[in-house]
């Protein structure tokens, strides 16, 4: 333990003072009760002590605590006039007392006021203070202990310090797949940091940011790692929403130390995360913006401006919003790279799931081909995730290795959840079984629709049972008879309880349903062009969410009548549908049944013994599949 100079004064100051205290409490007789010759142990009232004054016998009286306590020296006759202290209490500080003491001729005095137990009562005044000054002492001492050393003991901003500082990634651009776009884009940033003077002696200015845009889970965190570990420099990162702190200047002071840290440590890599939570627009905010995010990027935008180019720090910033971001970020010399990291297409599932495979034990019937075939949509997280849920499937079910059906699984359980118990037979099994029965239907009659994969009666997350649908892996253009296709499909359920079991009956199992086709049919009408009576307008911008703080309120752009319409055709278009839905339900009504029967006994049944019943009663329309090809 190194002791400096300061321990010393914070140690010095309480002593000093106990010590002034204790010198003051001895040295100064201001206590009825302290002081050898002060001591009167014998009390007297207050009646006998105007007795003793007026028979003259007091001699001296030494006043205390405001005029409150006496102590009298009185002779007493009986006693051979020997003096005797006596301690009186008094009413008070009474001016006649006083005026009486003068006329008897008494030697008197009065000592300040200053409370009891001298020395004890002070320093019980003090051992508050005491310990809280050398709690804090102890406290910055371990705080100061810390990465940093001492001497940063007062510097809150520091001492919570929340960035993370990695000296050696260990990621590489082959630890990410997919993606190659983007990893070639920020292959170059490697070679400005391995290789500056490549591009300083040809007097070429080096990016001082970059910004990663795209859907959480694409590997953006990942790749600037890849960054840091390519070119052997460390990794400090932080997350936007950690500079955003309830505390006045805290952000901005977190934003200096990084880059104080990160100027010591040059050259390396400084990763923002969800840069979005400080970087939003400025001063959009309703009811005044935030000050403290404002700080923090004010600052975040001078340590940006107050390095040069060539200092060997690239920072690189993630966000899936980049629309809401300040256009100060934006501007030249400061994020004026954005590099977008997309989800992957089937071939960069592929690639993703090689990454990930390599650490596990697959058995050989595994085709990744096959499992990013069925994984349209899913991120390079998800996909890790997906091996993983798998591996620990096969370790639960003590296998050797993965096999399909643990993939299987672990797609569902991605996708929807957790498995739960099934029902019990009774009415709400069958209810559910009609249900589901009903979309795989309309799924498998409609022509525009995704075809069925499997229907299920086994809960899995919020839900009680399940149809599942094989999507198409191109999803970006959807014409206007699968949009409705899908509206028809979401209502198949709702219309299959109500034909069933009577309007009455129907159950709240449709809300989600009926908020998908709510979704899809209000977007036909306000973006897509896709009802008459509206025509080809585009009422409501890409973005759906209502982001008050970025001026994104798209909603409110059209006139009340224009609502009303909207909603009109919104419900003209579901009802529509449903109608369409009741049809085939009611035609059908027949092998629904059976289908139900075979459903409640198997409780899973997969889409092509499902399509092989369905053709023993109707034409099952042949559904044009556009498969890539991998
Ligand atoms: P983001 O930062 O974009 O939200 P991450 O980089 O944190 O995503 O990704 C989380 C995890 O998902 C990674 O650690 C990695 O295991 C996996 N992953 C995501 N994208 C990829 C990819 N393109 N290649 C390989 N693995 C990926
Ligand atoms: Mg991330
Ligand atoms: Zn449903």
């Amino acid at each position: 333990m190194k002791i400096s100079w300061k321990v010393i004064a914070l140690w010095a100051v309480p002593l000093l003072l106990i010590g002034f205290f204790l010198w003051q409490g001895t040295a100064m007789p201001t206590n009825p009760n302290a002081g050898g010759q002060n001591t009167a142990s014998t009390r007297m009232t207050y009646g006998r002590f105007l007795e003793y004054l007026d028979s003259g016998r007091v001699t001296t009286v030494d006043l205390y605590e405001g005029g409150r306590t006496a102590i009298v020296e009185a002779v007493d006759p009986d006693l051979d006039n020997r003096p005797q202290r006596l301690r009186v209490d008094l009413p008070g500080n009474t001016p006649e007392l006083i005026g009486r003491l003068q006329k008897e001729d008494v030697n008197f005095d009065v000592h300040p006021a200053r409370n009891d137990g001298a020395v004890w009562g002070l320093l019980s005044n003090l051992i508050f203070p005491i310990l809280l000054i050398t709690g804090l002492f102890f406290l910055f001492r371990r705080s100061g202990n810390v990465p940093g050393g001492p001497g940063q003991a007062m510097n809150f901003g520091k001492s919570k310090a929340k960035f993370q500082m990695e000296a050696k990634t260990g990621v590489m651009f082959d630890d990410v797949a997919g993606i190659e776009e983007a990893k070639e884009e920020l292959q170059e940033v490697v070679t400005f940091l391995k290789k500056p003077e490549r591009f300083t002696a040809v007097g070429a200015k080096i990016p001082k940011g970059v910004l990663l845009v795209g859907p959480p889970g694409t590997g953006k965190t990942l790749l600037a790692k890849a960054i840091a570990g390519e070119a052997g420099t460390p990794f400090f990162s932080i997350s936007g929403s950690e500079f955003v702190e309830m505390f006045v200047g805290v952000g901005a002071s977190r934003v200096r130390d990084l880059f104080k840290k990160a100027k010591e440590n040059a050259p390396c890599i400084i990763f923002i995360d969800e840069i979005d939570a400080v970087g939003r627009q400025r001063g959009a905010g309703i009811g005044g913006g935030n000050d403290e995010r404002e700080q923090t990027l004010n600052q975040l935008l001078t340590e940006m401006d107050g390095f040069e180019g060539n200092t060997g720090i690239i920072i690189i910033a993630a966000t899936n919003r980049p629309d809401v971001l300040d256009s100060a970020l934006l501007r030249p010399g400061r994020f004026d790279r954005q590099v977008t990291v997309d989800a992957p297409d089937i071939k960069g599932r592929v690639e993703i799931l090689e990454v990930h495979a390599r650490n596990k034990k697959l058995a050989d019937d595994i085709s990744l081909k096959v499992i990013a075939r069925r994984t349209p949509g899913f991120s390079g997280a998800d996909l890790a995730n997906l091996l993983n849920e798998a591996a620990i499937l096969t370790a639960r079910r003590r296998k050797e290795a993965t096999t399909m059906l643990e993939i299987d699984d672990a797609v569902d359980r991605v996708i929807a959840g957790m498995e739960g118990t099934p029902l019990t037979d009774g009415k709400s099994k069958r209810l559910i079984a009609y249900h589901e029965v009903g979309h795989a239907m309309i799924g498998t009659l409609v022509r525009d629709h995704d075809p069925v994969q499997k229907v299920t009666l086994i809960p899995r997350g919020q839900a009680q049972g399940l149809t599942w649908f094989a999507p198409s892996e191109d999803q970006s253009l959807v014409s206007r008879s699968q949009l409705k296709a899908r509206i028809m499909g979401a209502l198949g359920g709702r219309a299959a309880e109500a034909i069933i079991f009577g309007e009455d009956e129907v159950t709240t199992g449709a809300g989600n349903d009926l908020q998908q086709v709510t979704g899809m049919a209000r977007q036909m009408v306000t973006r897509f062009g896709m009802s008459e009576k509206i025509g080809l307008i585009s009422l409501e911008g890409q973005s759906q969410e209502v982001f008050i703080g970025g001026g994104l309120m798209n909603r409110a752009e059209y006139s009340n009548e224009i609502a009303t319409k909207v909603d009109q055709e919104v419900k003209a278009i579901a009802q529509a549908c449903y109608e369409e839905t009741l049809k085939i339900i009611r035609d059908n009504r027949v092998v629904i049944d059976r289908l139900v029967d075979i459903l409640i006994e198997k409780e899973t049944m997969d889409g092509e013994e499902f399509r092989q019943i369905v053709a023993e009663y109707t034409e099952v329309p042949e559904k044009e599949r556009f498969v890539p090809a991998v």
